[in-house]
């Protein structure tokens, strides 16, 4: 076969110096026609759309032609053609095509329609699907898009420990990292395990959160953003939770709770806007798909401007909900973490746009958050969305070391983790605040997928680590 440069399948299709002769390589979709002509749809990766590739069958030989199968490895030689059918510009007219990889009839993606659970059993393959075709480029370009969005505002992009002996948020919910030999645990005489003599002299665990560290480099580079795998062992089998997930949390000195909300609405609104920039085809593939209303709901969020309300307020608008009838699983009171339900209802039934929920009840919240002069709210501040709930948590940060201190000795938070993180209270301390959004609540957002387990080539949930 003659070598000419390959082309990507996304590039050939702007194309139009038709005449030209070139290579295209990609897998097969579907193969149909008569006995004189077939046409194959091939697929690269490089765009949801396939180039039509055009067959004389005299011209090539009956056992190569018999490989050409769903699934199968091609690279193709051929004149690029203005298509006279409907729905693309360009298609090849093949001179010479090779078969670089065969596909029987076990392959199990041959026909189309099939369901997200089966795809998902089979995850190394779903990736030669349209669909998850589409929500990997789609994943690719919002990663892209958070680094420009903090690149261009001068946020540096910095590295937290992905093995930590500090629980950011409580404990109960790690991943335990240990090499101690677990069928022969040496244990003192009250029944507790030492560690001294595991791998890094004490307890260790995968992060749930990369935020202390980030509130550690804020204090002194003023704005930076960690990206990157968190992990927690929260056995709740929802569609919105994954054991590993991926997380942007910003950190930025001087900021108060509303630039703080200010930037989150920007920063979301950049990588909505960004999905319908840089990735349309994909986007519409899934609207048309899956989900009719996903690119209004996408165009809605960058045109609305935030609700922002009180928690207080918020259960008030709850409450009179229920008083008129409206039936939720989980009931609500001041005090009560919202569930997911009651988030939804205040931005899909109440409102209809996003919402940021602020000055929640410390009990249930983090010991980090500004303490309000109330004595009863700290600063915080959740972006809830349409379809998802809880998107992003954040906060204004607690400045004073009094302060800090008092209620880290009140939840009983051991000082041996903790003297670092008071440190940045003690030496020069400032007013900050910062959030983490997951990646996949943001994908799930912008794909309309409904399960948390199709924005992430391979998730790990309870009882699930395959591939
Ligand atoms: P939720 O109430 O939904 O469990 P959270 O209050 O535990 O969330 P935070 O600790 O504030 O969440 O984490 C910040 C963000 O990380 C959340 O707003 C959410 O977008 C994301 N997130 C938290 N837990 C998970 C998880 N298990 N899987 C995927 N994303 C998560
Ligand atoms: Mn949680």
């Amino acid at each position: 076969m003659d070598t000419i440069i390959r082309t990507r399948i996304v590039d050939l299709l702007k194309r139009t110096d038709f005449g030209a002769m070139v290579n295209v390589k990609g897998w097969v979709r579907t193969r149909r026609g008569s006995k004189q002509v077939n046409f194959i749809a091939l697929n690269d990766g490089s765009t949801i759309k396939n180039i039509q590739i055009v067959v004389d069958l005299a011209n090539f030989d009956e056992e190569m032609l018999k490989k050409i199968t769903t699934g199968a490895c091609l690279s193709v030689n051929g004149e690029l053609v203005q298509s006279v059918g409907a729905g693309q510009a360009a298609e090849i007219q093949a001179r010479e095509i090779e078969v670089l990889g065969e596909c029987d009839n076990t392959y199990p993606l041959q026909k189309k329609g099939h369901s997200m659970e089966f795809l998902r059993e089979i995850a190394h393959l779903r990736p030669r699907t349209n669909t998850f075709g589409a929500v990997y480029r789609i994943r690719h370009n919002m990663a892209i898009a958070i680094h420009q969005f903090f690149h261009e505002r001068g946020f540096y992009y910095f590295h937290t420990p992905i093995i930590t002996a500090s629980d950011c948020e409580g404990a109960g919910q790690m991943f335990q990292v240990t090499t101690m030999n677990l069928y022969d645990l040496k244990k003192d005489e009250n029944g507790s395990i030492n560690y001294d003599n595991d791998f890094f002299g004490k307890q260790a665990s995968l992060t749930v959160s990369g935020q202390l560290e980030g509130e550690l480099a804020a204090t002194a580079l003023g704005a930076i953003y960690t990206f990157g795998p968190t992990f927690r062992a929260e056995n709740s089998n929802t569609p919105r939770h994954l054991a590993e997930f991926w997380m942007i949390e910003p950190e930025v000195a001087f900021n108060d709770i509303n630039d703080n909300m200010q930037l989150a609405e920007d920063f979301i609104k950049h990588c909505v806007r960004w999905a319908l920039e840089h990735c349309y085809d994909d986007v519409k593939f899934l609207n048309d798909m899956f989900d009719k209303e996903l690119i209004a709901r996408l165009e809605g969020v960058i045109k609305e401007e935030f609700v922002r309300l009180p928690y207080t307020e918020g259960v008030k608008i709850l409450e009179d909900a229920v008083a008129k009838g409206h039936k939720f699983e989980f009931p609500v009171f001041w005090g009560a973490d919202l569930a997911s339900e009651h988030e939804r209802y205040l931005v899909e039934e109440h409102f209809k746009r996003p919402v940021i929920l602020t000055d929640y009840p410390k009990e249930i919240k983090a010991f980090y958050m500004k303490q309000n002069e109330d004595g009863k709210t700290v600063r915080a501040m959740d972006v809830l969305f349409p379809k998802i709930g809880e998107i992003i948590g954040g906060s204004e940060r607690e400045a004073d070391y009094d302060k800090l201190l008092a209620r880290v000795e009140e939840l009983g938070i051991p000082m041996k983790d903790m003297w670092w993180y008071l440190d940045t209270r003690k030496y020069g301390t400032c007013p900050h605040s910062g959030f983490g959004l997951g990646f996949e609540r943001l994908l799930l957002f912008v794909t309309g997928m409904t399960n948390i387990r199709d924005v992430i080539p391979f998730p790990r949930t309870p009882n699930n680590a395959n591939f």
